[in-house]
């Protein structure tokens, strides 16, 4: 039987699994940071490097996150973002992120003079498109009204991408770099800074009231002054107050290695079906990384086939050999396109967030990182306002969107009773590596039958809030189309904000 090959990110290539330890007692210290990504490692380290006693939690290993499946491009062009941040909001708003995001690459650009080791390299971004884009335009007027160092570049990507395009634009000098390099540098100066990690270690509660206490799944506790949550999607959202402010996207990316020269630049589509492009080289090779085919998060059980139209697209326009890599990941996008960075809920002072980085968690995740070091030692920071959770500035189009996110959260929430009708299948079935919702006895169950023909057998109701995974073939995980929640084949979770696994059980006789 065809064996459809086992996703693996190039950034995890070498991975040297867990080099800290769990946290194996209880303990009390200044600041607890939770979630070891790029916001969460940037914040502890900046808070270690001013004087403060930090402990790092994390889940599983870092860079397992989202952070250790990116395509790692360092650049403030956000999409289309700024045009539609100034009808939006207006030019304030959008020259504060662009700002908030120059200055998180300007401090990366600083580190790298500092010697951090992370294969960075400066290229310019570029968007372009190849059918005709009136919103294109906007984006460049854009570009003029905030003074952004860039603009026009047809001709330019016209000449360096092998098909034809219609506009392009760009921005100069941004960069790109290894993502899991950079925070294990950024772990490893934390360290010899006098801080904490823990990996391995699931945060699973956050107690309210001063000197709050964060809990772990193997019933450890650490209390301290403040906690900062930087999961990616919060776990401690117990009141609801975050999950329908989030729209949770998966996309794809594939690399191949490159048989002509590599590509210089980033580059991203605005066509109705994007694509990204960059290139890496490591040990003489040059790999092009493609990605795109986004859907939302849990709702798509043939993610393979998304897999293959990336290196489809790739061998038809460039020189390259089969797919070396493919992996997915997903990321958070809210209301009005601005993260939430800060003060986390309304009465509790002690508890901080960041989030909600729209695919562009590079900068975004840096800013908030630094935003957060600032505000938990007293220092000014002039972007709190506009990354505020608690942020009053919601306008109707947002209403509309969050409407529309809360009525997709609900549909799915009853749809999964539904599809588990629909979709239920005999366990016999199911071919080697398949999975799927099935009937055992006057049971549903989601099963997947292993390669050794031995079938894993999990409950089909997320831990979170109670809707009904579903299978992705591809990473042969159970996704939740709710809030992103994802367990690997035995419930295990694999990303949150599930915390607890699906209760789980092995026949090798079905
Ligand atoms: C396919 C794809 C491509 C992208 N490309 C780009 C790009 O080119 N440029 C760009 O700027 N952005 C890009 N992004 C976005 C960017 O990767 C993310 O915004 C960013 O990595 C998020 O960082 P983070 O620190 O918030 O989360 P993560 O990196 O996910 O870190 C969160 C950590 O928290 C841990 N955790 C979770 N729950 C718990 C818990 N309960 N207890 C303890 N630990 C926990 C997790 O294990 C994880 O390690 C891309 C996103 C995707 C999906």
């Amino acid at each position: 039987m065809h064996r459809y090959p086992f996703t693996n990110s190039i950034w995890r290539q070498h991975d040297r699994g867990t080099l800290h330890p769990p946290l194996d007692t209880s303990e009390s210290t200044e600041v607890v940071v939770i979630g070891a990504g790029i916001a969460g490692l940037v914040c502890a380290y900046e808070l270690q490097k001013r004087g403060k006693q930090v402990t790092l939690l994390e889940a599983l290993e870092i860079g397992h996150g989202t952070t250790g499946h990116t395509t790692a491009k360092c650049s403030v062009q956000h999409g289309m973002i700024y045009h539609k941040l100034i009808r939006h909001f207006n030019e304030e708003i959008a020259r504060l992120y662009y700002e908030f995001n120059s200055e998180a690459l300007t401090y990366l650009k600083s580190q790298i003079d500092e010697g951090f080791d992370c294969d960075y390299t400066t290229e310019h971004s570029y968007l372009y498109a190849t059918e005709p884009n009136d919103e294109l335009s906007k984006e460049l007027d854009a570009y003029r009204r905030l003074e952004i160092d860039g603009g026009e570049a047809t001709d330019e990507v016209q000449n360096t991408l092998p098909f034809p395009i219609t506009q392009a634009l760009v921005v100069r000098d941004q960069a790109q770099f290894h993502p899991v390099k950079y925070l294990r540098e950024l772990a490893e100066r934390f360290v010899k800074l006098g801080g904490k990690v823990y990996e391995r270690t699931r945060a699973t509660d956050v107690s309210q009231g001063p000197r709050p206490i964060v809990t772990t799944s193997s019933g450890r506790r650490v209390q301290a002054n403040q906690v900062v949550i930087t999961t990616h999607y919060p776990f401690n959202d117990l009141r609801g107050l975050y999950v329908s402010r989030f729209l949770v996207e998966r996309s794809y990316i594939v690399a191949c290695e490159m048989t002509s020269a590599s590509l210089k630049g980033m580059y991203l589509s605005v066509d109705e079906k994007p694509r990204s492009f960059r290139s890496y080289e490591e040990d003489g090779k040059a790999y092009l990384l493609i990605g795109g085919e986004a859907h939302t998060a849990g709702q798509v059980t043939d993610t393979r086939s998304r897999y293959d139209r990336l290196e489809s697209d790739a061998q038809h326009h460039f020189e390259v050999k089969r797919a070396t890599y493919r992996w997915s990941s997903q990321d958070l996008i809210t209301l009005d396109r601005i993260p939430y960075v800060g003060q986390m809920f309304k009465r509790e002072p002690d508890i901080f967030v960041a989030t909600g980085f729209l695919k562009w968690g590079m900068t975004n995740g840096i800013g908030a990182g630094i935003l957060l070091a600032d505000r938990l030692t007293g220092r000014p920071n002039r972007f709190s306002e506009l990354v505020s959770p608690l942020r009053k500035t919601v306008k109707p189009t947002d209403v509309t969107s969050f409407i529309s996110t809360n009525l997709d959260t609900a549909a799915q929430f009853t749809k999964g009773v539904v599809d588990r009708a629909l979709e239920r299948r005999g366990v016999q079935d199911l071919q080697l590596d398949e999975g799927g919702v099935v009937q055992i006895g006057n049971q549903t169950k989601g099963v997947y039958r292993d390669l050794d023909n031995h079938c894993h057998i999990v409950n089909l109701t997320c831990t979170h809030l109670g809707c009904t995974v579903k299978w992705n073939n591809a990473e042969r995980s159970w996704d939740c189309p709710c809030h992103g929640s994802r367990f690997d084949a035995k419930g295990a979770v694999l990303e949150g904000p599930a915390t607890k696994p699906l209760p789980y059980s092995e026949r090798d006789d079905l």
